[in-house]
């Protein structure tokens, strides 16, 4: 029987400490880390996300500015209001939720965020730090870098170990992989074109999901022992679910991530991280 890992308990003491810097850095500077939100339109989900990470916020000190903008928006408008929150000093972080409406380009209005208050950690600086391993010096995508706080919590060593990641997106696959690669392990990225995919997470002793189809990684797909992330997360009938069939594969892992419960905290937890990270940059400590 597996080791949960609970996100919500990682979440709830990184979020702790978090919430007593905040209010030493607001008495040293004057004023509360700040982030932006920008939101286009309203899809249900989008609109969900933006009150989760706002909440969260608020529970840690960090002030939040919201920016809702209409659907029909051009790309030119939504660079502006981008420019403007670059360019004002009280705001350290900023994000733009996704998925935008078709007619924008969420790559354009990526790249057109300071890397310094990219607190995504997308824009394409960020990335190449990510890529060097250097993550001191910027801003790492949150759910990647949650991910990784859960193999630093347990003590799961990832030197030399098989590290398979199923999914190749730009925001968790590939920077997941790419720290996988940077802790020593020996990591394989799967995919939809992957041939055989049972042949690869057979052989993870570190098994990372983001694909968003729900129950993809059945038992007899998981080696015994494994240590399995699951950072799918998908509605099926009503339930959220993740991309492992988590009730069969936690007899035999050693260590699993529920759906709910596990990386999603932990995506927000890194936000507030990072956000209170790129104060500390722009101010100097
Ligand atoms: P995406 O939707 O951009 O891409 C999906 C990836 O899965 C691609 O690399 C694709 O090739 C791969 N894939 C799809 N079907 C596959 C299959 N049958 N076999 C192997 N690979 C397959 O990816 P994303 O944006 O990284 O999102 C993936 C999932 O993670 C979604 O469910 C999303 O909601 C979830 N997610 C969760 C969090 C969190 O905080 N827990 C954060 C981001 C994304």
């Amino acid at each position: 029987m597996a080791v949960i890992l609970d996100g919500k308990e990682l979440s709830k003491k990184i979020r702790g400490k978090l919430k007593e810097e905040v209010k030493e850095l607001k008495e040293k500077v004057g004023r509360p880390p700040a982030l932006a939100v920008v939101l286009v339109g309203n899809d249900v989900a989008s609109e969900i996300y933006v009150r989760n990470k706002i909440k969260a916020c608020g529970e840690v000190g960090i002030r939040s500015i919201e920016k809702r903008l209409p659907a029909d928006i051009s790309q030119e408008e939504l660079n502006r209001v981008v420019k403007e929150l670059n360019e004002d000093d009280t705001v350290d972080g900023i994000i733009v939720q996704l998925p935008l409406p078709e007619h924008l380009s969420c790559r354009k209005v990526i790249n057109y965020i300071s890397p310094e208050k990219d607190v995504d950690g997308f824009h394409p600086v960020n990335a190449g730090k990510c890529l060097l391993g250097l993550y001191d010096e910027g801003l790492m995508p949150c759910t990647p870098a949650g991910v990784m706080k859960f193999f630093e919590e347990y003590g799961i060593e990832l030197q030399g170990k098989n590290a398979v990641m199923v999914g190749h997106s730009n925001i968790v696959g590939k920077p997941l992989a790419n720290m996988l690669l940077n802790a020593n392990a020996t990591v394989s990225v799967c995919h939809i074109y992957t041939e055989d995919l049972a042949h690869y997470t057979r052989n993870a002793d570190i098994l990372c999901v983001a694909t968003g189809v729900p129950y993809l990684i059945k038992a007899d797909m998981v080696k015994e022992g494994a240590v399995v992330i699951d950072i799918g997360i998908s509605r099926v009938n009503g339930k959220i679910v993740g991309d492992v069939d988590f009730e069969r594969v936690k007899e035999k892992a050693s260590a699993i991530t529920p759906v709910p419960g596990g990386v999603g905290p932990m995506t927000i937890t890194m936000l507030l991280f990072n956000t209170v990270k790129a104060f500390k940059m722009r101010m100097g400590y």
